[in-house]
């Protein structure tokens, strides 16, 4: 079975305030590259005229797009830090940049959310296309991979990650 293969790079900073790491606990960037595997839900035989498993042009540009210029410099925040109710006081305008997660926002977690999110693109693409695994790699030695459903695995269901919009966060009060 065919596999699409997708992979960007991004710099993002966090902090971890659960672990228990007095280092993590600062806020710090890493660059990280994000990998993509794309099935079809229904393989099917190479047709003997275009032979492409199927158009993943679409997919792939909507992908990238929401990482370029929503995931890409963001920072990313657990959703009870309190450095949250700063920037909503100080200076709301940085809050579209501000991506939020339920509980820190580790690597492990991250793969999850952004496994839901494209799977709601792919579904919102007309389900043709399902994501095999994804894995973050956050720094050259260090690489979470995830295969599965995300669902299984996020601590909440609903949120920014199930929508097909591009959203990072949950914080518009228009939703
Ligand atoms: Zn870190």
């Amino acid at each position: 079975m065919f596999e699409l293969v997708f992979r960007r790079r991004f710099s993002m900073a966090h902090r971890l305030l659960a672990g228990g790491s007095a280092q993590c606990a600062l806020p710090h960037g890493h660059t990280e590259t994000v990998t993509v595997r794309l099935r079809a839900v229904r393989p099917a035989p190479l047709d003997g005229g275009a032979n492409m498993v199927e158009p993943f042009a679409r997919a792939k540009s909507r992908w990238h797009h929401w990482i370029d210029g929503h995931v890409d410099h963001a920072l990313q925040l657990g959703e009870g830090d309190p450095l949250l109710g700063w920037f909503q006081a100080a200076e709301p305008e940085r809050l579209p940049r501000i991506l939020v997660t339920p509980g820190d926002p580790t690597t492990e977690l991250l793969c999850g959310l952004f496994a839901a999110k494209l799977g709601a693109f792919l579904a919102a693409d007309g389900g043709r296309l399902a994501c095999a695994g994804l894995e973050i790699e956050e720094t050259p030695t260090n690489t979470v991979r995830f295969e599965g459903d995300p669902f299984d695995i996020l601590p909440r269901r609903q949120g920014w990650w199930s929508r097909a919009d591009l959203s990072i966060n949950d914080l518009d009060p228009a939703r």
